[in-house]
């Protein structure tokens, strides 16, 4: 029988895990017996809605049995069981992310003491395993299949003689070295620990022959037998009261269930009676995965129905600014029979949707207010979701998150709230301003900041794409309005210096208007700046689209006629203004000629392109040329 070769990632992996000389191996059954519970579930949702397929509850179990001749350990389970192409795609290739992970990790020399965070999968089954053997038996068909390997050198499938539906795993396990003992995993007392520690909530029975000890009847004596147990609890994680539920027990369901490989930022468990009555188990996760900013992230939370597991991603569930949600509601109410198409339409379902996310927003405020360093550290993975919120949906969010939204002010290179920035705004301040730029230093070196820092005022820095978006829909926050530093009236001077900038205005009205025409139609004014301080000039936008705006709106083809209205500022009070006085009454040409080029560093400046870089660069060479 030929051999077919793993796919070539899941061979890396697998000379990984056999090699690894891993602490923690024991994780294996843990992997394999949640593989078995989730077959399981398939069986049990199958059986309710299909007449064909019907099967007691009581008949959903998993086993496992020792034969220490042949050092095997036998796991058996009868779940939904595998046809032979699922043979192939499931054992034959890295089914899912958190091998990914696992594998990047291990290949960056990472601590390997971390691995037992990962959902490792089958595979881990090659830490103690020389050869696994799967016969398996789909529920829908009457053929079954033997899959066998010894993980370094391919696979085999042929016929299996299995005559029920559903797994068995056969593990041989790996000859004990000087260094390597792998006994223990032929021990009842050993294998017994290992389900309780890391199986005990699973919700099917898995049972086992124990060696017991009784006490003969009618006499002292006592004689040991072989009795079948069931080993868990099989009490839903869920299910238990949440005070005898440890924070490492939470973790470990959170990482074992959802694929995870961080520690929830926070985990909220409750029930709720009502309307409609639910369990929920949900974690806010601190990393973000790393495809959450992809199309590939599904998010949803699992959802159970009396305990029977209905679909692994209800997406209607969460709203899509909390979609980094991890967790699972279990409800009396809904209809067992219940299609997955109309489940999306249901009531119950939409009820129970908002409950979750008020139940999710109070818990990350609850975060914020309580634990400022973990939250902070959520808001570095999930804070791009939050602000796209905000701006989704025409801002139909914004009262549930702008409270939740975090940026770098000017004041401390720490984040701060909207609430924060608008309880230490000063006194006569009624907006709430902000910079757009690329990075913090870049900012900090706008023309604009000067006065404004100057004036003690605090500034916003907006270096995320959204975040002039978000506060377009927020509009205000406590009826302050945003204000871009880079935009409009900043409302910075005093009536006095007010009307300095009046009478300067008007006494170079003649100047002013030259300039503007030199540059027609690229910008619509050319104003006296109340916003500088040492710079000479700077380019600010109108009210409406801001330079930000059309930066952003321009990398998209719908947008990139859409223009913000430019106006050249001047510093008055820059020695660079009394030249150009000069020159308006001496020299004409050489005032056209530095006004391009004081627009176009103004651009420059400001991060834009300019149109003619050739004809910049020779006008500044003939500047200084004329020094000399
Ligand atoms: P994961 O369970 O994380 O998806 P695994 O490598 O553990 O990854 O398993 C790959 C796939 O093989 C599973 O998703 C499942 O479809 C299938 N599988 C594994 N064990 C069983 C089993 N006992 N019964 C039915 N299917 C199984």
């Amino acid at each position: 029988m030929a051999k077919k070769q793993f796919k070539t990632e899941s061979k890396r992996l697998l000379d990984l895990m056999v090699n690894s000389i891993y602490t923690n191996r024991e994780i294996f059954l843990r992997e394999l017996i949640s593989n078995a519970s989730d077959a399981l579930d398939k069986r049990h949702y199958l059986s309710i809605t299909d007449d064909t397929q019907r099967i007691s509850k009581d008949d959903l179990t998993i086993e496992l049995s020792i034969d220490k001749e042949n050092r095997r350990l036998i796991i058996t389970d009868t779940g939904i069981g595998m046809t032979s192409e699922e043979l192939e795609n499931n054992l034959g290739t890295i089914a899912h992310s958190g091998s990914l992970e696992f594998k990047k990790k291990l290949e960056e020399g990472k601590d390997v003491e971390i691995i037992g965070q990962f959902g490792v999968g089958f595979y881990s089954a090659f830490m103690i395993a020389k050869m696994i053997t799967v016969n398996s038996k789909s529920c829908k068909e009457d053929q079954a299949y033997k899959w066998e390997s010894t993980g370094d050198d391919g696979y085999t499938i042929s016929l299996s003689d299995k005559f029920t539906a559903g797994t068995e795993i056969i593990l041989t396990l790996k000859d004990n070295t000087d260094t390597e003992n792998y006994d223990e995993y032929l021990e009842t007392y050993t294998l017994k620990q290992l389900i309780k520690k890391y199986s005990d909530y699973v919700r099917y029975p898995i049972g086992m022959m124990v060696e017991t000890t009784h006490k003969k009847d009618d006499s002292d004596e006592y004689e040991t037998v072989m009795e079948h147990q069931i080993i868990n609890s099989m009490i839903p994680l869920w299910k238990r009261n949440k005070k005898d539920v440890s924070e490492e027990e939470y973790n470990d369901f959170y990482r074992s269930k959802f694929f995870a490989f961080d520690e929830p930022a926070k985990t909220l468990h409750y029930s709720l009676e009502g309307n409609i009555s639910y369990n929920a188990l949900l974690y806010i996760p601190t990393k973000a995965p790393y495809n959450f900013y992809s199309s590939e992230y599904e998010p949803g939370l699992q959802l159970y129905c009396k305990g029977v597991f209905i679909m692994d991603k209800a997406k209607d569930l969460l709203p899509s600014y909390f979609r980094f949600v991890k967790g699972l509601v279990d409800s009396n109410d809904l209809n067992l029979n219940i299609s997955r198409e109309i489940l999306q339409q249901d009531r119950q379902m939409k009820t129970m949707a908002k409950s979750i996310e008020k139940k999710i927003r109070g818990g990350l405020e609850d975060l914020l207010k309580n634990n400022r360093e973990k939250y902070e550290e959520f808001f570095q993975s999930f804070g791009l979701q939050l602000k796209y919120g905000v701006y989704e949906d025409f801002g139909a969010h914004k009262e549930t998150l702008q409270n939740l939204i975090l940026f770098k002010s000017s004041f401390e290179d720490k984040y701060v709230t909207l609430k924060e920035y608008a309880e230490r705004m000063k006194e006569n301040q009624d907006l709430i301003y902000y910079a757009c730029g690329q990075s913090i230093e870049q900012i900090n070196l706008l023309p604009q900041m000067e006065r404004l820092k100057d004036k003690g005022y605090e500034v916003l820095y907006f270096l995320d794409d959204v975040d002039e978006f978000a506060t377009l829909s927020l509009q205000e926050f406590e009826g302050k309005k945003f204000k871009s530093i880079a935009q409009g009236d900043l409302n910075l001077d005093t009536e006095e210096e007010k009307q300095e900038i009046e009478k300067k205005k008007e006494e170079n009205k003649d100047l002013l208007s030259m300039m503007k025409e030199t540059l027609h139609e690229t910008v619509s004014d050319v104003r006296i700046s109340s916003r500088l301080k040492s710079h000479p000039v700077c380019l600010v936008s109108d009210e409406g689209v801001s330079l930000e705006m059309e930066k952003i709106l321009s990398q998209n083809p719908e947008g990139s006629n859409i223009k913000a209205s430019r106006i050249l500022e001047i510093n008055p009070n820059h020695p660079i203004f009394t030249t150009l006085q000069k020159l308006k009454d001496t020299d004409e040409s050489t005032l056209k000629m530095y006004t391009s080029i004081l627009y176009n560093q103004a651009l420059l400046i400001e991060g834009l392109s300019i149109d003619n870089p050739v004809e910049y660069a020779n006008q500044i060479c003939d500047l200084m040329s004329k020094m000399n």
